[in-house]
């Protein structure tokens, strides 16, 4: 008894271990989303929504980079600008700072001016001075004189007195009077002199004051200059404070074109992120439709009996022009496992069925430029099925049975594709087989 239920548990665990491996083909669940009863029409409408999407964000990609393009001599611009202020900023510096030695040389000048002045008005003081100190001598000499002419006066000579009665200065008495003749020749002689000193000292003093109005104009016109320099230096002081403010903005504009930028940079890391996660899940659907059609074959070759007579050109015999062959391609770069047939005028031309069988693919939901396009798979039995792609018409479902030389599709340009042509393939137990091993051109 005991043996029996051992054996029993072995046998349950080889069952749950094939039925991992299978879950290991298929994929994680959770990961694409879909049930065990999902179909293979299901999955090709997630694909399609997967490529579109794709499809979608390579073109916000594209417009992106656009963006980013105009953004980035946008960047260029306000730079270049930022740079042309900064230049002129410096100039106006220098332009200040010569100013400013300018205004500090007149300010020099005008100091000195003031010197000169104050000298000048100390020397016109001392003229004041010398003048008051002869003009007391003279009074002094004049009190004298009148007593030499009271002297004279008692001594009865009566012309002096009259003359003296008209005259309202003692200078006026010289010019007008002889009576100079009747003082004694020294006091004449001393007289004159003193006279000519006080003139002298008069036009000395005028001599001063000229020079000191000289000086005083000389100082204005210096302040004036000084004036015209603040002005100039004000000006170029506005100049500066406006390029400054001129720059100020373009550094503003260069920085918010700097983060735009950087802001679709990183919008395009997320579109990127999401074509390789859409990528990703096509791969995933393709898988579990790649076990479908593995699996509907299992089923199919239940059903189909394999024809074992030979196979048919799937085109009418007109069309044999082969542009690619089974083998390496560059233009594909990489093995291209099927034969193209690209005649002229093949477009819309018959389609016919290889060999009879089950369709098990008839795709007639495609994305423009990629892959297959619309195409159709028979599933002939013993391992073999045909696929003929880039259709433009399908006139079979899933699940028919057909049989050699009916009509299946009509030839086109749909999925990857640059022209008409009919791209077949033939698969022998999941792997893609030359045709020409199999079919003779007609
Ligand atoms: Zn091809």
């Amino acid at each position: 008894m005991k043996r029996k239920t051992v054996t029993k548990i072995l046998r349950s665990t080889a069952f749950a271990c094939m039925f991992c491996m299978l879950c290991g083909i298929i994929g994680n669940e959770s990961d694409i989303r879909l049930n065990a009863s999902t179909t293979q029409a299901e999955l090709e409408a997630e694909i399609e929504k997967n490529k579109q999407e794709i499809a979608k964000l390579e073109d916000k990609i594209t417009a992106t980079d656009g963006e980013i393009s105009e953004n980035e001599e946008l960047q260029g611009y306000y730079y270049s600008k930022l740079l042309l202020q900064q230049e002129g900023i410096d100039l106006l510096n220098n332009k200040l700072y010569a100013k400013e030695q300018e205004i500090a040389d007149k300010e020099q000048e005008i100091a000195d001016k003031e010197v000169e002045i104050v000298d000048t008005e100390r020397r016109i003081e001392d003229k004041k001075i010398e003048i008051a100190g002869l003009e007391k001598e003279n009074e002094e000499n004049l009190h004298q004189f009148g007593q030499i002419v009271r002297t004279m006066y008692m001594n009865d000579t009566d012309d002096v007195l009259t003359v003296l009665a008209g005259s309202t200065d003692f200078y006026d008495i010289f010019v007008k009077t002889e009576i100079m003749n009747n003082v004694g020749e020294q006091s004449e002689q001393f007289m004159n002199k003193l006279l000519d000193d006080i003139h002298k000292l008069e036009d000395d003093k005028l001599q001063l004051e000229a020079d000191k109005a000289q000086l005083e104009q000389d100082k204005k016109d210096l302040e004036n200059d000084k004036a015209d320099l603040q002005a100039e230096w004000t000006a170029l002081d506005e100049e500066k404070a406006y390029a400054n403010q001129l720059a100020n903005q373009y550094t503003a504009e260069y920085n918010d074109v700097t983060s735009h930028i950087s802001d679709l940079e990183s919008l395009k890391d997320q579109y990127n992120y999401q074509i390789a996660v859409s990528k990703e899940e096509i791969e995933a659907y393709q898988k579990e439709i790649d076990e479908i059609i593995r699996k509907a074959q299992l089923a199919a070759s239940n059903t189909v009996v394999y024809d074992n007579g030979e196979w048919r050109w799937p085109l009418d015999p007109k069309f044999t022009l082969i542009t690619t062959y089974f083998g390496y391609s560059a233009f594909h770069s990489g093995n291209h496992g099927a034969i193209d047939i690209g005649n002229g005028g093949i477009n819309g031309a018959n389609i016919y069925a290889m060999k009879g069988g089950e369709v098990i693919v008839a795709k007639t939901t495609y994305t423009p430029g990629y892959d297959y396009g619309m195409y159709v798979v028979i599933d002939h039995g013993n391992g073999f099925q045909s696929l003929y792609a880039h259709c433009s018409a399908i006139y079979v479902t899933v699940g028919q049975m057909v049989n050699k030389g009916d009509v299946i599709a009509s030839v086109g340009s749909t999925g990857w594709s640059t022209g008409p042509h009919l791209h077949f393939e033939i698969r022998k137990d999941g792997s893609r087989v030359d045709p020409l091993n199999y079919v003779n051109v007609p």
